[in-house]
């Protein structure tokens, strides 16, 4: 047999006992381990996710702690990591999970996949590494596997190609290694069976099993349906500086980075006289203005190109909140889309 099929275990767990990387949350991977490590995941390079991880399993150490977190406390511990949806939603897990389960992850798949933010990839790598039950974890990573092995061309953002993949691999699940087989696939998307065209197959235990690198398309698998192009949105965005001290303004409660703190910004790409009209128009009187360097950030639909102004006020207006430098990176989570803006304040206490 060749492509996805039964015989792929047994060189794939072999592959993965001869040697897999150090991390942190597999060191002890208790449910709550393995569910903020993979929620810190997602979307995220494992290399930027280690010192989050460490940080926030000193800070929150169990899902009791998460449950009692300040927002102000575990937003921060996610600042620059992004999606904040994701950490909103660990904290109201926990929340349930202390109502409703006694403060312990229920060892059932779906109750996980009930919980706020836990998806079917999610509820099943924490079912199956943490509490040894038989249920596939498939995520992007292996769907390219997964694909490539069985020189399949269906676009794996199919949801129907997504659905059937994971009921072969559900058949595949050993009854004795479930945790281990997802930990494999996921080792060898990220170690072996690279992305955007770049496969190892000479260093791959399942080449002999794989149908796509036989047909010579593991470089062009997997297919992906064709994406949206983003929205681009111009900004002008103000470091407001008043007496030493820095405005800054929380966004709504929804839409995107919805709540946190952000530099404040007017629409559009203005020049310097521009700036001064519309703030002039809001009675906020500029005594010094002067140009920063223009910054881009992109998030999953919109990309925002930045004009950035730094600015002194003669008075702070009532609509912004003014801190010092400091407790503005202690304790105020502002979106990694201004930090080149914020680098101006290196230093500053
Ligand atoms: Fe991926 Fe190549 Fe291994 Fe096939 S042989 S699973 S394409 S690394």
């Amino acid at each position: 047999m060749s492509g996805v099929c039964a015989a792929m275990t047994a060189p794939l767990l072999g592959w993965y006992d001869a040697g897999h990387r150090d991390l942190p949350w597999r060191a002890s991977p208790t449910p709550y381990h393995v569910w903020v490590s993979e929620i810190m995941l997602q979307q995220t390079r494992v290399e930027a996710v280690r010192g989050y991880y460490d940080r926030w399993m000193q800070a929150l150490p169990d899902i009791r702690a998460l449950a009692a977190a300040e927002e102000a406390v575990y937003m921060k511990l996610w600042e620059g990591l992004g999606y904040y949806s994701r950490v909103r939603n660990l904290h109201r897990a926990a929340v349930e999970v202390c109502a409703a389960y006694g403060g312990a992850l229920p060892a059932d798949y779906d109750k996980l996949r009930a919980l706020p933010g836990i998806g079917e990839y999610t509820a099943g790598a924490i079912a199956s590494i943490a509490f040894g039950l038989p249920i596939p974890a498939v995520d992007g990573n292996v769907l390219r596997v997964a694909a490539r092995l069985d020189n399949d061309f269906t676009p794996i953002t199919d949801a129907k190609y997504k659905k059937q993949t994971r009921t072969r691999f559900a058949a595949l699940m050993p009854a004795d290694r479930p945790g281990d087989l997802n930990q494999a696939l996921m080792e060898l998307g990220a170690m072996v069976c690279l992305p955007n065209g770049a496969p190892l197959c000479g260093d791959c235990p399942l080449q002999h099993l794989c149908l796509g690198y036989h047909h010579g398309n593991a470089a062009v698998l997997p297919m992906r349906a064709a994406k949206k192009a983003r929205r681009v949105e111009a900004r002008t965005v103000l470091l407001i500086r008043c007496g030493g001290l820095v405005g800054i303004r929380r966004r709504p409660d929804s839409g995107l980075l919805a709540g946190l703190w952000e530099l404040p910004a007017l629409d559009g790409a203005l020049t310097p006289d521009e700036v001064r009209q519309a703030l002039a128009a809001r009675g906020w009187q500029t005594s010094k203005l002067l140009s920063l360097r223009p910054a881009k950030h992109i998030f999953t639909h919109v990309e925002w190109h930045m004009t950035g102004y730094y600015l002194e006020l003669a008075a702070p207006p009532a609509e912004l909140t003014f801190v010092t430098p400091a407790d503005l990176r202690a304790a105020y989570a502002l979106p990694s889309a201004f930090r080149s803006f914020l680098s101006v304040l290196e230093g500053e206490a």
